[in-house]
């Protein structure tokens, strides 16, 4: 071993004792007649010592020893006169007689240390020296130990790993497959599982009632802020389960990290919301429920009163910002500006001021009458000092332009607290969801998801009206995972495949494999999957998914390290029987 200790172990009681620690050189100072050296390594750093008086070919030695440098360092553990309490070993240092170079490095392309100077390109660049530093560490493992902790959970509850694989035959699930040339069979492909969800369900049929693993996941979608085309899922899966039975299993399993990993308790169970729920009060199927600020539909209220904008609205519907009614001008022309931008693309803004002594003021005073305006009040429980911000227009575009505006307003007024974390289940999922461009019905979910038992009757007359038993885990407005009760028969599957669009031929040959299992005893099943990366952001306090990954892709999906995507050679081309169209 080049070591006997790690550069973050050693504590005063270690006083006297010679000890070799390995590391890299975090930084090294010349005072006077000493030179002190930070010697770092995943568990620490450690102050190392050279006196000029005591050996002064030693101390020459040190300080040619640049930033980086890997050594190893054997001396005297030895009480600091001056201590560091921000370090754990900041009570001691070594007193080094022997060094020994294992490796030089050159000057790094930024500082390793908590703060770096190095921008977010340079860093992914060289993601081997980016994760020397603590904040990465840190994530790392932090991320390791929610992995442990979640075996640990699911073991205890007779889950069991089963690994499936990568190579599958292309299945849509709702995203692109990424796809791999077959060499042996040429022009054939396998694809890059979007989830093991057809796998999992085959494992129930064969018996396996409770599976659970922590797999990759590939979906190659459009780029969009913080996706990563491979991303990690907590993936599980069980037998002879009802709704209730899955949701339990897994808040114990939400409940089971908190705990462990961050010593907080939930001591109420997660609430649950409907999804249309949801959308009335929250614009939003992931409802962040850190604050209130619901939406109130005022169509009634406000409509009829000759206010064109209104009163061909659809849907008219507004927020309370509490204690918001002295804003400036100016600070309701900017959050004018921030509901017309093209992502939220609401055409403006609508606000009635409720002021501390008694005035109502309103941005449609000409329309409507003081008491019209304290109407408003009623239906939202605005009161003295209050704001109601007010948007119109279609309803379903109407009300997700307030979602972004509620957030937006959380933000503002610094009701989203990273430390603060409120958990839902939101349930009742529709089972289609409509493509205006492609005029044809999506499963919302998967095409596996079962319709509730009593909405099944309408998946050929009425398939808009159908509620699938599904749902999502949603914790600060972040959807963390999501799952269903499958289908577990074959005539119902079948209905399903045709409601989406597929015929006979074409579901047969896309999952003949599955509906072929099923006329072999399927037991009731259903499962969720989780995602580790926004699980371990979210506990990380992380804003990206980037910083919870060894080695991710950029927001351009690409491996900037590797360079990759790349080209391949000619020659791997032609064993593929590949022809690149230029
Ligand atoms: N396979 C699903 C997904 O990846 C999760 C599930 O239904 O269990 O979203």
């Amino acid at each position: 071993m080049y070591r006997t200790h790690t550069c973050g172990e050693l504590r005063l009681g270690d006083q006297g004792k010679t000890v070799t620690l390995s590391g890299w050189i975090q930084r090294s100072r010349d005072l006077g007649g000493m030179t002190f050296i930070d010697l770092r390594d995943r568990y620490g750093i450690t102050q190392l010592v050279f006196n000029m008086d005591t050996d002064a070919a030693l101390c020459n030695e040190a300080r040619k020893l640049g930033r980086e440098f890997v050594i190893s360092a054997t001396g005297m553990v030895n009480e600091r006169s001056n201590k560091n309490t921000k370090m754990p070993t900041g009570d001691i240092e070594i007193r080094v007689n022997k060094i020994q170079v294992l490796s030089v490095s050159q000057t790094p392309p930024f500082t390793i240390e908590d703060e770096s100077d190095g921008g977010d390109e340079l860093r992914m660049k060289y993601r081997y020296l980016d994760l020397r530093r603590g904040p990465l560490k840190n994530n790392l493992l932090l991320r390791h130990r929610m992995a442990f902790e979640t075996r640990n959970y699911l073991n205890s509850q007779q889950f069991i790993e089963v690994e499936t694989p990568v190579l599958i035959k292309s299945t849509p699930e709702g995203a692109r497959d990424f796809v791999v040339p077959s060499r042996i069979y040429p022009g054939q492909f396998y694809a890059l599982p979007q989830s093991p969800q057809t796998f999992k369900q085959l494992l129930m049929v064969a018996g396996y009632d409770r599976y659970m693993q922590i797999v990759k996941c590939f979906r190659d979608e459009d780029l969009r802020a913080d996706r990563q085309p491979e991303f990690t899922q907590i993936d599980c899966e069980m037998s002879y389960v009802h709704q209730e039975d899955v949701l339990n299993v897994f808040e114990g399993m939400i409940r089971h990290l908190f705990k462990a990993v961050k010593g907080i308790e939930f001591n109420e169970p997660f609430p649950r919301m409907t999804y249309s729920e949801a959308m009335e009060k929250y614009g939003s199927d992931k409802p962040d429920l850190r604050f209130g600020m619901q939406i109130n539909d005022l169509t009634g209220t406000l409509q009829g009163k000759g206010f064109s904008v209104f009163d061909t609205a659809e849907y008219i519907g507004g927020i309370v910002a509490a204690g918001c009614a002295e804003y400036t001008l100016r600070q309701l022309d900017d959050l004018t500006d921030f509901v017309k931008k093209p992502q939220i693309g609401a055409k403006g803004l609508i606000y009635i001021r409720f002021g501390i002594d008694g005035s109502i003021k309103s941005s449609v005073d000409k329309f409507y009458s003081t008491e019209e305006l304290l109407r408003t009040a009623g239906v939202t429980d605005a009161g003295k000092g209050d704001l109601i911000l007010i948007l119109a227009g279609e309803k379903a575009s109407t009300l997700k332009a307030l979602n972004s505006l509620r957030l937006e307003m959380g933000n503002r007024l610094g009701l989203s607290r990273k430390d603060s974390f409120k958990p839902l289940w939101v349930v009742d999922f529709p089972l289609f969801e409509w493509n205006e461009a492609e005029k044809r019905y999506y499963a919302m979910h998967h095409p596996f998801t079962s319709p509730k038992t009593e909405d099944a009757q309408y998946l050929e007359s009425d398939p808009a009206r159908v509620r699938a038993n599904a749902y999502d885990c949603v914790i600060n407005g972040v959807e963390l995972g999501g799952g269903s009760i499958r289908i577990h028969d074959e005539q119902l599957q079948k209905r399903m495949f045709r409601a989406l669009g597929f015929t006979e031929t074409e579901a047969e040959h896309q999952f003949g494999f599955l509906l072929g299992a099923f006329r072999y005893g399927a037991p009731p099943h259903g499962g969720i999957a989780f995602g580790l990366d926004r699980l371990v952001s979210m506990f990380a306090g992380e804003d990206s998914i980037r910083d919870v990954i060894a080695f991710p892709k950029n927001n351009a999906a690409r491996d900037v390290m590797a360079d990759c995507p790349s080209d391949i050679s000619d020659a791997q081309l032609k064993e593929l029987s590949i022809r690149i169209q230029k």
